[in-house]
Parts: C-alpha cells; sequence; structure tokens
C-alpha cells in the first residue's frame, strides 16, 4: 500500500506559458500515478503546513516578503522562479503535503510515500527561494522529524544539486544529505568538497557527475559511497528529493538515464529505510512530461513491489553504448516522423 499526498487539486501556482515548471507536470505525474496504483493507494487531501512549520526551515522574513509579494499578484524572485497571487497558498499545502505522508505513514497507513506536489523544494534555502523553489518541501518535513528526535537521511537523485537541503542542513547532526547531481550545472553548488558543517561533518554529501553521466556511475555512488555511508548513520527515516530530470530526455539536465534505471534507485532508497512505512519520495524536478510521467510510474510500481514495463536500464553497458542507443532511438523517432 502506497501513500499518496498530493497539492495537485486547486493548483494556484501559475508560471508563464514558457516556463519548464508548469501545472501540466503535476497532471501527468497524477496521471502516472493513478494508472498504476489506484487500487492500492491512499490518498491524501489537502493540508497546509502551519507558519511554525515552515519557520522551522525558513526565516520568518522570507516567508512573509513571499506572502506579500503574492498578495500584490506576484512577481519575480530571480528570472526563473516567478510566482503568481495564488502560489503562496500553493507552496505552503507543498509542504503540508509532505507532513501529511509523514503522519500518515507513521500511523501505519502504507510502506512508503510518494509526495507528488509543486512547485518543488530543493533549490529554497534559509532566506531565499531560488530556482523554481519557494519552501524546501523534504527539509520542513525532515525538520519535523528531527524536532521529535529522529534521525533523517535525504538522498537527492534529482540532477541538479539541492543547495537549499544543504544549507539547512549544514551543520545538523541527525540530518545526513546525499546527492548525485551533474557538474557543472545550475545551481553550480555540491563540491566533493563540501561535506558539511563542524557538527555534522561528513554527513554532507555531494556526488558531482558530468552531462553524459549513465546508470554504471550512479548505481556505484549509490552502492560504494552512500549505502556505506547510510549503514553509519542508522536513520530513522529515509526520504528522497525525487527529480526526474536526470532522465536522458529531460531538456535542463545532461545525464542520460532511463525510466528503468529509477527502479533500481527506487529499490536502493526503499532498502536504506530501517524498516517498512519510513520512507517518502517527494517530486522534485523534471520536464519533459512523457518522460516524466514514465519515470513516475516505474518509481511507484517498484515502491508497490510491482513489476511495469519501462525503458531499458542503462546499467551494464558502456557510455558509448548507451549514448548510442539513445542517438539511435532519437534517429528512428525522426524517421518515424517524417514518414507519417
Ligand atoms: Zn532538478
Amino acid at each position: 500500500m502506497i501513500v499518496v499526498s498530493a497539492n495537485a487539486d486547486d493548483d494556484r501556482h501559475e508560471t508563464p506559458a514558457w516556463h519548464p515548471e508548469r501545472r501540466e507536470r503535476l497532471a501527468a505525474v497524477m496521471g502516472a500515478i493513478h494508472s498504476v496504483v489506484d487500487d492500492d493507494c491512499v490518498a491524501l487531501g489537502r493540508r497546509p503546513a502551519s507558519l511554525d512549520e515552515i519557520a522551522r526551515v525558513h526565516t520568518p522574513a522570507y516567508v512573509r516578503a513571499l506572502k506579500d509579494l503574492c498578495a500584490v499578484g506576484g512577481g519575480e524572485l530571480d528570472p526563473d522562479t516567478i510566482v503568481a497571487d495564488g502560489s503562496y497558498v500553493t507552496a505552503v499545502r507543498a509542504a503540508g503535503a509532505g507532513l501529511a505522508a509523514i503522519d500518515a505513514l507513521r500511523e501505519g497507513a502504507g510502506d512508503a510515500a510518494f509526495v507528488a506536489v509543486r512547485p518543488p523544494g530543493h533549490h529554497a534555502g534559509v532566506t531565499r527561494g531560488m530556482g523554481f523553489c519557494l519552501f524546501n518541501n523534504v527539509a520542513i518535513s525532515a525538520a519535523a522529524l528531527v524536532e521529535r528526535g529522529e534521525r533523517v537521511a535525504i538522498i537527492d537523485w534529482d540532477v541538479h544539486h539541492g543547495n537549499g537541503t544543504q544549507e539547512i542542513f549544514w551543520d545538523e547532526p541527525n540530518v545526513l544529505y546525499a546527492s548525485i547531481h551533474q557538474s557543472p550545472l545550475f545551481p553550480g553548488t555540491g563540491h566533493v568538497d563540501d561535506m558539511g558543517g563542524v557538527n555534522a561533518t561528513g554527513l554532507t554529501i555531494n556526488i558531482p557527475f558530468p552531462a553524459g553521466t549513465g546508470g554504471n556511475a550512479i548505481l556505484r555512488a549509490f552502492d560504494e559511497v552512500i549505502a556505506p555511508a547510510i549503514d553509519g548513520f542508522e536513520p530513522d527515516w529515509v526520504l528522497v528529493s525525487a527529480g526526474f530530470d536526470a532522465h536522458r530526455d529531460d531538456p535542463l539536465g545532461g545525464f542520460v538515464l532511463s525510466s528503468g534505471d529509477f527502479a533500481l534507485l527506487t529499490r536502493r532508497v526503499a532498502a536504506y529505510a530501517p524498516q517498512p512505512g519510513r520512507l517518502a519520495l517527494f517530486l522534485e524536478g523534471g520536464y519533459d512530461l512523457n518522460a516524466l510521467a514514465a519515470c513516475v510510474s516505474t518509481t511507484v510500481a517498484t515502491l508497490d513491489d510491482r513489476a511495469w514495463p519501462s525503458e531499458p536500464t542503462t546499467t551494464g553497458v558502456s557510455g558509448v553504448d548507451s549514448i548510442r542507443a539513445i542517438q539511435d532511438e532519437r534517429q528512428r523517432s525522426a524517421d518515424n516522423g517524417a514518414s507519417r
């Protein structure tokens, strides 16, 4: 049984037509989830995060400034991060969806949760939103757990580095943050030497890879770097910043993962959880709608322990071969398009 916690109903975070982070993403995600686990999921309704819950990770001054900007009709936090009048309430519900998922898991509602929300969160830091992110959804849930005295591992497989999450828990001994990301790429952080503050040295783990990286290297990073770190840390909970912009079709990322690779990654993070019901995946990026839907379907099916048709994994083949396979696939679809 899977817990699905979403803020897709009444999504008021409107972005301009050109913007990759748009409402249609969440519609694609919800369609994918329901096609896979409609008969085996607990769907949670809206639950806003309280100001106190948000203020565990963001300054009240930032929260107020964002609310005020939305109240006057919206504007830009930066050229990429645009808010409308309804963005604040939608962001509060995105943060709340994570908290609701954690509560449901604690009550034994399911083996794992998928938190299907927008806007994404992992670039939002203590004093500001950026990179399409307003509130740091995964961090707000992690902070609620830490407040109860629990230890949290956050695994971030989005193609971008979660600079906001790193900043928030930089010196927090009860949170381990491990990120796989493309470098160089926005936001330019996540250097391998950045390992945490004096109270949490070694609990920030950055594993940057160049564009073109596929499943072999990423699985090795999981098995040889992240898994031993989790063993040593002994988390009570595993939360995942599950972005799907590491898929090869994504317009913003340069990794070459397939949807099948996300089944392998999902199995790994599930194994890191100390027991069933202590795993929650939070939607972050993923900007090609078809790839996003395919990856979410595979991920949710894997969480629910069922087989699902997905693209072959890119593991077990050389990087050159996997890039050639992608080129062949693109050529075939171009040929198909031309013959139609
Ligand atoms: Zn991303």
